[in-house]
């Protein structure tokens, strides 16, 4: 079948650009099969792609206009035409970049699916972005709209704060735009700002004795650079990527900002994954590019050691990176919380697209196995079915207090998945010589230049629902070629390379490949099933991987995951909710040999296929622990959180002691809960987990950051009238890692005929960390019971648990 050819006008502009040279450049030894030559017409991606176009482009634009990121480029152009005293719209200096990532994802769109309206209203924006570039290329709303009064994260002047500024940040996503959209409609527009700006910042930054020595805090334009150096064949653009990679950690440069930015040695000295995961993604697939394409190997050391530093201490099993919230980064090793679990959906974008980077260099399977987990999981839970709906992080259990949400007021998460989807067909495969390699199994048609011509391969599949997969080979005339045919590690029975993860049973059926219907014998070359042949016109191959459900056990150096297990099915890891499960899933324990099914229910969740078998659920009756034998039902974890609020768990008890009975209902976890404005997890505080400590994150909690100084309130609203005598508040403290604080002081009230009075009693109304404190009152009939807080002067407060008898 063959793909319409579009476009005639880029490749005209493109042969202009590009300057190119006649002898050899390094590059990656396997090249890139692009978006735009491989078209995914079915099934699981295909399906995705399809929404991110029809939802997700035009409502992150419609998000962009309505939250002022649109209207900060237009007060930047009234202030370069003279007008003064404009404000920023937005909360941060970075949230252009929001905008240049849902160009970049639009113009991806564009290619899937012509769309001259959608083309229309990117060309006014771009006339707003480039209306709001100064003179000399600078390009940053934040201060160009009131450089007298900038935001303080901008810094007063230009660059003098770029350790927070985000001013090269914002500009790599512009580069990574103005080439997708110069690509997808042989426009300029974008193109000429964005190759303004970076020759101004090309004459701005750099060794020489007037330029400027410091890097970026948050990585991004190394990669965009690198795109602008393909697209023009400037080498300067090059250059400055690497510049800026090895400026990295140089004290004589620049006072150093430390391991959050990845900024405490020299790229070359670092060995282990430190600080904020998106940055330290970018950055890693930004040296790869560099190493790639400059032939300098050292930075493949670091590499290499900063990788297997993730892959076998800091990842999830779902492919996402980045445990500690706190810094949105990566935590200790093997400090991998679930409930905590912040795996950001950007981070494991950024994992994967560095991941595809170290598949071009090497050709080894591994990291297009990683690529896949991370995308079919981590990656996935931060897309809502419906387009319209995000996670910013992605825990691995949930006790309901998360929904996704249309937007972020700090808003990376959604463009940067909407471009992510629209390009997933540029994933699936690559090229070496006369090497075709198939990474993604996705039903669609690429077309793909060998050194021996061009082949068509149409892949027909319904994976990752089936292991079933069929190509069907397109020739002109017969070739030499040697189909590289992905053989995925979950098929050779572990999950990840490294000992992180293992199947507790690694017993493996063989995957069978046949050519024209008869079956090849294959030797696996660096996880890729070899075929080579001389292939002709409408061969066919088919590929069958064994899905058997698995059971996946944790190094025992994860204390998150001890006494517990995972399964997985295929790619896909598999989550307990609580709509398949009776209502709660933490009460639920897995019998250590019972056998697992695989059903596809066409009828749930747009289509999935569940996992079921059997548990043990325990609950409190009157006092004592019952134990019934129940059907369990099991969801790919990317499907979690589309049926209202509830449990959710990745990996789940195979030991009693990990089990939480179902608690007998209290009057607090009756009761309709309301608080005063700005009270966030408020069903955290009557949830019935028993935190470990004031600082527990793990077991929901209700608080006011960030408000401080101020009186706040909790309101239970009981089902019925009730007789109480005694309340207990387990206070929120966050201290080293957070703004909460123990309260100056609280008092309960009791509401009686429409009026609040305070309870009668002669306890004091303590505030101790790490304990229940409960005052006991004068016993009142009451509807309502509310208790007040007053917050330090200097911080805000939460509440672990609060209880009423
Ligand atoms: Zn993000």
């Amino acid at each position: 079948m063959m793909r319409r050819i579009r476009w005639p006008a880029a490749m005209s502009v493109f042969l202009v650009l590009c300057a190119c040279t006649k002898t050899q450049r390094a590059d990656y030894p396997i090249q890139d099969v692009p978006m735009t030559s491989v078209r995914l017409t079915g099934g699981f991606w295909a399906e995705r792609q399809a929404t991110d176009v029809a939802v997700t482009i035009r409502h992150e634009m419609k998000e962009s206009e309505q939250t002022g990121r649109i209207r900060n480029f237009e007060l930047a152009a009234a202030a370069l035409q003279g007008e003064t005293g404009g404000k920023l719209q937005t909360s941060y200096a970075f949230d252009d970049s929001d905008v240049y990532k849902v160009i970049e994802a639009a113009a991806y769109a564009l290619w899937l699916k012509p769309d001259p309206a959608l083309e229309k209203d990117l060309d006014v924006w771009i006339a707003k972005i480039a209306a709001a570039q100064e003179p000399d290329g600078y390009l940053y709303t934040a201060r160009t709209i009131n450089p007298a009064n900038p935001p303080r994260m901008s810094g007063p002047e230009r660059w003098v704060n770029l350790d927070d500024s985000h001013e090269l940040y914002n500009v790599g996503h512009m580069y990574e735009a103005a080439v997708a959209y110069f690509q997808a409609t042989g426009k300029r527009n974008l193109l000429d700002v964005a190759l303004k700006n970076a020759d101004f910042i090309v004459k701005t930054f750099g060794p020489g004795d007037k330029q400027i020595k410091r890097v970026p805090g948050h990585e991004e334009i190394e990669i965009g650079l690198v795109k602008l150096f393909r697209l023009t064949g400037k080498k300067k653009y090059l250059d400055l990527a690497k510049f800026f990679v090895d400026q990295r950690g140089n004290a004589a440069g620049h006072d150093l900002y430390g391991e959050y930015a990845q900024d405490h040695k020299p790229f070359l000295e670092q060995g282990e994954a430190v600080g904020h995961a998106v940055r330290a993604a970018y950055l890693y697939s930004g040296a790869a590019d560099v190493a790639a394409l400059t032939g300098q190997t050292a930075y493949w050391a670091a590499l290499d050691k900063i990788w297997e530093d993730v892959v076998t201490r800091k990842l999830y099993l779902t492919g996402g990176i980045g445990s500690a919230g706190g810094i949105e980064g990566f935590g200790p090793p093997f400090e991998l919380g679930n409930e905590t679990g912040y795996a950001e959906t950007c981070a494991t974008i950024a994992f994967a697209l560095w991941n595809h980077r170290m598949f071009r260099r090497s050709g080894e399977a591994k990291y297009m196995d990683l690529f896949e987990r991370a995308a079919m999981n981590a990656f996935l839970s931060g897309y809502g079915l419906s387009g319209d709906l995000f996670f910013y992080p992605n825990p691995l259990a949930s006790r309901g207090d998360t929904q996704r949400t249309p937007w972020f007021n700090c808003a990376c998460c959604p463009p940067n998945v909407a471009r992510f989807i629209a390009e997933m067909g540029g994933f699936a495969y690559g090229v070496s010589g006369n090497r075709v390699y198939v990474n993604l199994f996705a039903q669609g048609t690429a077309d793909i230049g060998t050194k021996n011509g061009k082949v068509t391969i149409a892949q027909t599949t319904d994976y990752p629902w089936s292991g079933n997969v069929k190509f069907e080979v397109g020739l002109e005339k017969p070739a030499d070629l040697t189909l590289m045919i992905r053989i995925p590690g979950w098929a050779q029975g572990r999950p990840l390379p490294g000992g992180l993860y293992v199947y507790d049973d690694e017993t493996v059926e063989p995957s069978v490949l046949k050519v024209n219907g008869e079956s090849v014998a294959f030797g696996l070359d660096k996880g890729y099933a070899p075929v080579a042949r001389t292939w002709t016109n409408g061969d066919v191959v088919e590929l069958s991987l064994p899905m058997p459900v698995r059971r996946v056990r944790a190094s025992a150096e994860v204390k998150a995951d001890a006494g517990r297990i995972a399964v997985e099915r295929g790619p896909l890891v598999y989550a307990a909710e609580f709509a398949d499960n009776g209502g709660s899933v933490t009460n639920l324990l897995l019998k250590a040999e019972a056998p697992f099914a695989a059903e596809h229910r066409a009828d749930i969740l747009n289509g999935v296929t569940v996992v079921t078998g059997k548990a043990t659920a325990f609950r409190m009756e009157s006092g004592l622990e019952t134990a019934t034998e129940v059907p369990l039902t099991l969801i790919p974890y990317y499907a979690w959180a589309h049926r209202g609020r509830g449990e959710m768990a990745v990996w789940l008890p195979i030991e009693k002691a990990k089990v939480r009975p179902t608690p007998e209902p209290t009057l607090a976890s009756m009761s309709t809960v309301t608080a005063s404005d700005g009270a966030k997890g408020l069903a955290g505080l009557n949830n019935l987990f028993e935190p470990e400590s004031s600082i527990d994150h793990a077991t929901g909690y209700a608080h006011w950051w960030p408000k401080k100084g101020t009186v706040e309130w909790v309101q239970l609203d009981f089902p019925n009238p009730t007789t109480v005598s005694e309340v207990s508040v387990y206070w929120f403290d966050d201290t080293g890692t957070g703004e909460c604080r123990l309260p100056v002081s609280w008092k309960a009230f009791t509401r009686t005929g429409g009026q609040w009075v305070p309870v009668r009693t002669k306890d004091l109304y303590g505030v101790a960390k790490d304990a229940y404190n409960t005052v006991r009152f004068i016993p009142v009939r009451t509807e309502a019971f509310k208790i007040e807080v007053l917050l330090p002067e200097k911080y805000s407060s939460g509440i672990q648990e609060l209880k009423v008898k």
